[in-house]
């Protein structure tokens, strides 16, 4: 067993290394994947509102290229670095490849704290970030997206920012934008409603059953708060869940949509002061604990280590996070028959509605709602059979199908590209 490894970018490198193995890949064709092709930092000069200046540091990484333009969210928080955004960029070209829509990966963000910035101030930070990073991005290069903490308003500004420096609107430089400037109907929500159908596809084959499942979730954002929705609605009990601010639990399952309802109105967007009858409070570390049936990390990376992975007390853990398992932990979890559904399968669903409405805006279209999240099943569904087919075939867990199934495309397109010059 390897020494527990904290290291992101390590623990990346290690999942990549070992699917690599289990390929049989020559390392000349893989080990250009073991970095990422560009990394920027840039320093972002803002006039705060107090009239001083302050400068923030943000990250731009381009991590391949190979099967199609960068693609990857927008950060802002405070716990990012480079380490970070390059692990994050790998996983969003593994991501593209598991669902097999034609793009590479990217990551960007931004470090800073935006429950202390002002709404100026936070659009001030966005477009001088976007004109430093300008020569990197477009339509054809490299696509942002919202992520922790960016939302469609942030990604508006960008696409102005771009735009006012190209003379002419470019709705294609980012995705999860408001609809009224080229957004696609079913971008919000969608990774969360990606969550749910892969929940879905996999049940059956596993002898799991949502109805009366108990579910904990830590994180109730764009991402938590939909997918709770969705099983609730199905007939899951939603036992605890957490975010920022705390946890609360309910045995006989929390009422989530008054629970979305009240985060929506609540000042600080998080679920701090949620009162009903039979809720009682917990400190969000020990969402961990609870006896459920489904465990769903929808926060941010690293939570689950070695010693979490020991207590956990679930039968299937579904990561809508990125990066949320260590290495050390995914043994663990493995020993104990824990069936582990890999992030970048299980989360692709914002990925790929992000596709679609890139795809509308190149062509000038506006689908449906229903049209996307028709196709999205059935990205996720064939993505889906295609994991289940290598984790069958090889005998290897699901990350590990996933990771292969990735690996084999973005090295294949590598070899037909070939090195240039
Ligand atoms: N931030 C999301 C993710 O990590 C979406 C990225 C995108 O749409 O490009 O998958």
């Amino acid at each position: 067993m390897p020494k527990e490894i904290y290291d992101s970018y390590e623990n990346m490198l290690f999942n990549l290394d070992s699917a690599a193995k289990k390929l049989g890949l020559d390392y000349d064709d893989y080990l250009s994947l073991r970095y990422p092709e560009r990394e920027l930092v840039v320093s972002i000069p803002v006039v705060m509102d107090n009239n001083h200046v302050e400068v923030f540091t943000g990250y731009r990484v381009q991590y391949s290229s190979s099967r199609g333009p960068c693609k990857g969210g927008l950060r802002y928080s405070n716990d990012v670095d480079i380490n970070i955004v390059k692990t994050l960029a790998a996983l969003m070209t593994w991501k593209s490849a598991v669902v097999n829509i034609p793009f590479g990966g990217a990551k960007g963000a931004i470090r800073c704290d935006p429950s202390h910035l002002s709404r100026e101030e936070l659009k001030r930070i966005t477009r001088r970030y976007t004109a430093m990073i300008l020569p990197l991005i477009g339509p054809e290069k490299d696509i942002p997206a919202p992520d922790i903490n960016t939302n469609d308003e942030v990604m508006g500004w960008i696409m102005d920012t771009y735009s006012m420096f190209k003379g002419y609107s470019v709705p294609g430089v980012v995705t999860g934008k408001p609809l009224e400037i080229g957004g696609t109907l079913g971008r919000q929500g969608a990774t969360g409603r990606g969550v749910v159908y892969i929940i879905n596809d996999i049940a059956p084959l596993i002898g799991f059953s949502l109805v009366g499942a108990k579910v904990a979730i830590q994180g109730f954002g764009k991402v938590g708060s939909i997918l709770a929705q969705l099983l609730a609605h199905q007939g899951s009990k939603i036992i605890a869940v957490c975010d920022i601010s705390g946890g609360i639990y309910r045995e006989s399952g929390l009422d989530i949509d008054d629970l979305i309802k009240y985060v929506n109105n609540n000042p600080s967007k998080t679920i701090k002061g949620y009162k009903s009858p039979g809720v009682t409070e917990f400190p969000k570390e020990e969402i961990f604990y609870f006896p459920v049936d489904l465990f769903i990390p929808a926060a941010k990376e690293n939570q689950i280590t070695a010693s979490i992975a020991k207590k956990l007390n679930t039968k299937i853990i579904a990561e809508a996070a990125n990066g949320p398992t260590l290495v050390e932990a995914d043994e663990i979890l493995e020993s104990r028959k824990i069936i582990v559904i890999p992030d970048i399968l299980v989360s692709a669903g914002g990925l790929v509605v992000s596709y679609f409405e890139w795809v509308q805006n190149i062509q000038s279209l506006m689908w449906d709602e229903s049209e996307v999240n028709e196709l999205l099943m059935r990205i996720m569904k064939r993505a889906f059979n295609e994991v289940w087919a290598v984790h069958q075939q090889r005998e290897v867990n699901l990350r590990m199908a996933a990771y292969m199934l990735a690996i084999d495309r973005v090295v294949k397109a590598k070899k037909i590209r070939g090195v240039f010059p």
